[in-house]
């Protein structure tokens, strides 16, 4: 059973709600060169993410999973602030969204609506499904970069 969904101000719950019945990128990449996965336990939520890397960019994210709101939501997120991104923005992007987080960092700007998550902070059980996404994207972004080196 998911956990009670926390109580946002009510701006933060819409952009969130939103996101939860209209997930943006939602579906897969069949032919992308990473996919990658993750669980979170505690909540029972499930994100997959295919990227598609074109010159040192992610042409392309798409996430599938089920779970809680935020988790989809955070994910759902997460695919309309990285599309197009680079490798290295990226990557201050998944820095910056898991120090709001995990250490009350003030949202950085170049986090955007992501900032609408600041809130889940208020409630620790929940943060794991937050960042759920972006230690998936973490994951991806390792794989990205050790294909293009080659390896
Ligand atoms: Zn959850």
């Amino acid at each position: 059973m998911p956990a009670p969904e926390p109580q946002f101000d009510e701006i933060y719950r819409e952009v969130i709600l939103d996101h939860f019945r209209r997930p943006r990128n939602r579906g897969s990449l069949p032919g992308a060169p990473v996919h990658v996965e993750g669980l979170n336990p505690t909540c029972g939520d499930e994100v997959r993410l295919d990227i598609d890397i074109d010159d040192g960019r992610l042409a392309d994210v798409r996430f599938d999973g089920a779970g809680c709101s935020i988790s989809i939501a955070s994910a759902s997120m997460l695919t309309d602030r990285l599309k197009g991104a680079t490798l290295d923005e990226s990557e201050a992007v998944a820095s910056a969204f898991k120090a709001m987080l995990l250490e009350n960092a003030q949202p950085a700007p170049e986090l955007g609506d992501l900032e609408a998550l600041q809130g889940v902070a208020k409630f620790p059980v929940r943060i794991k499904c937050a960042i759920l996404s972006w230690n998936v994207l973490q994951e991806g972004l390792t794989k990205a970069r050790t294909a293009a080196a080659g390896g």
